[in-house]
């Protein structure tokens, strides 16, 4: 390995530009300083943290934006111990007690075989369904696949290895819970890549469940003796003291004003091949509609700006304009987050644990919201003493309209569907509503088109890599590896490339 004076001498020339500062932009920007680079990351919006944004008003503390993460990914870990993050890390109390509404009514999730017989979320015949998965799934039938939807739905998956009720009451309020899509537009290889491979392995997913975490086991066992690196991972999902936003700052006290550059929305890209590498790109941003700013000089650049945004964007390559005509629109959730808080004996039903999930056919019981965390049941320190804070989510594709609605309208809605969960009463004593009109990408059932695009752009754009939620998986843990892994490929193109010619180094990235 190169010593740091080395690597510092070899990168030092190399400039990077990291357009957003979302959490996989700032991970990457993090990533790109530690190692020696020159890294400018420019952010169109006011603050840095892009859908991580929490907010402490009056003695409350609430996130508006993603709520919780889990740390599966080895990329999140090593993060999070380079930054001193650990100390901060909030575990919600009750992790393992979550509900999901049947007939009107939060039933508890049943977390292990014994509690799933008890349980009654779900009929003897799909326990039955569930326990014999094994020998009873089915097998995809690829003639049934469109020339529109060119892969398997969420639902039709679910369906196969454990029937139609499982889909109705498990996944569906799972799906619009994580990404407010519902089981039968979302691509099942995009959403749940783990789960869509152990099938393709192993057939049945109960079995290949099972054989995988015994190999897991297996090498946790090395982990402990020593004979690999790896750390074992986390269990569950957690927060920050004074919640999610935590993180991002973090990263933005760590990478300094100069790295990172507010209020500069990127507006043109611009590649040109010299004799070699470096400072083939330029970029303009603004910061308002009045003035332009040029980067002239950047060898790479990371994107990780939404791919809505990437298509407004102009990019030339060699004089000329680059259209990406190529790049298709991508269909985007609508969300509303109300926050609203209870004097605790106006809750008549409290729950212990972590929330509520409400199915879509639960919507004929005259539940009309998607779900609610219970946030200062989880976390300490959330709402004082004497009142409870939730988090309600509402919109996604269940109910696009809705997710537009007016806070009154909205206040309505959530505290109705809180009288008939937790027994509240009266009025909050405090609402917040905040509205994302594209909180989360569709992976719909022709998302592969999206994925082409993007390496088409990389293939014809040396020195252009992208990453994000767009890209590697919608959750925090899966954008910031986005964001960690864009970074690797920028250091091992920067490096191999140095003082080779430019044919040479289109030849690398493939
Ligand atoms: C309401 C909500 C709840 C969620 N809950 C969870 C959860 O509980 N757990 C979980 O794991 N995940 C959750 N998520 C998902 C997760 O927060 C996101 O997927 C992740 O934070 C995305 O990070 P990113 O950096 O890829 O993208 P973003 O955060 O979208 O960052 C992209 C950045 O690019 C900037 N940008 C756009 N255009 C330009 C331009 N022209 N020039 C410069 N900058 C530009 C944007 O302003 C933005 O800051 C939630 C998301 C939402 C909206």
């Amino acid at each position: 390995m190169a010593s740091p004076a080395k690597q510092d001498q070899r990168t030092s020339r190399k400039r990077v530009a990291v357009v957003g500062a979302g959490v996989s932009g700032l991970a990457a920007a993090y990533k790109l300083k530690a190692h020696g680079f020159n890294v400018t990351v420019l952010e169109a919006d006011g603050r840095a943290g892009g859908k991580l944004r929490s907010v402490s008003y009056n003695g409350l503390i609430w996130d508006e934006g993603a709520n919780t993460m889990t740390e599966s990914e080895p990329e999140v870990q090593c993060l999070f111990d380079d930054l001193g993050l650990r100390e901060k890390q909030q575990f919600p109390i009750s992790q393992s007690k979550r509900y999901i509404v049947r007939n009107g009514l939060p039933v508890l999730v049943p977390t292990d075989p014994i509690t799933l017989i008890k349980s009654n979320i779900l009929s003897t015949k799909s326990k039955f369904q569930i326990i014999l998965e094994p020998f009873l799934w089915k097998k995809y039938n690829t003639s049934k696949v469109s020339e529109d939807d060119t892969d398997e739905s969420v639902g039709g998956f679910f369906q196969r290895h454990f029937g139609k009720e499982v889909v109705d009451y498990l996944i569906d309020p799972i799906v619009a819970g994580t990404s407010a899509g519902d089981p039968d537009s979302l691509s099942m290889s995009h959403s749940f890549p783990e789960l869509w491979n152990i099938e393709k392995r192993f057939g049945s997913i109960l079995a290949g469940l099972v054989l995988s975490k015994l190999s897991t086991k297996k090498e946790n066992r090395g982990v402990r003796n020593g004979t690999t690196g790896k750390r074992k991972p986390t269990r569950g999902s957690f927060s920050f003291q004074n919640g999610m936003q935590t993180l991002t700052d973090t990263l933005s006290k760590e990478l300094g004003e100069d790295v990172l550059k507010l209020r500069s929305e990127v507006l043109s890209l611009s590649y040109n091949a010299g004799k070699s590498a470096s400072q083939n790109w330029s970029l303009t941003y603004s910061s308002d509609r009045n003035s332009k700013n040029l980067i002239a000089d950047a060898d790479a650049v990371i994107m990780t700006a939404p791919v809505c945004n990437v298509r407004e964007m102009k990019f030339m390559k060699g004089g000329i304009p680059f259209p990406l005509n190529f790049l298709p629109e991508v269909a985007y959730m609508p969300l509303s987050v109300m926050i609203t808080t209870f004097r605790k004996e106006s809750v008549k039903r409290p729950l212990e644990g972590f929330g509520v999930l409400v199915p879509s056919l639960e919507q004929q019981n005259g539940l009309r919201t998607l779900g609610t965390l219970f946030s200062s049941m989880m976390f300490p320190n959330r709402a004082s003493n004497d009142e409870y804070l939730y988090t309600t989510f509402i919109g996604g594709s269940r109910n696009r309209e809705l997710a537009k609605s007016s806070t009154d309208e909205l206040k309505q809605i959530v505290t109705s569907d809180l009288r008939q969960l937790l027994g509240v009463e009266g009025e909050p004593t405090f609402v917040n509503h905040f509205y994302w009109s594209k909180a989360f990408p569709l992976y719909g059932r022709n998302y592969d088109s999206v994925m082409k695009a993007i390496e088409t752009m990389e293939k014809s754009l040396p020195g252009f890599f992208y990453a994000g939620n767009h890209r590697d998986g919608l959750s925090v843990g899966k954008s910031i590896a986005s964001g960690c892994k864009a970074a690797d490929l920028v250091i091992s193109y920067l490096e191999s490339s140095t003082d080779q010619p430019c044919a040479e180094q289109q030849e690398l990235k493939k």
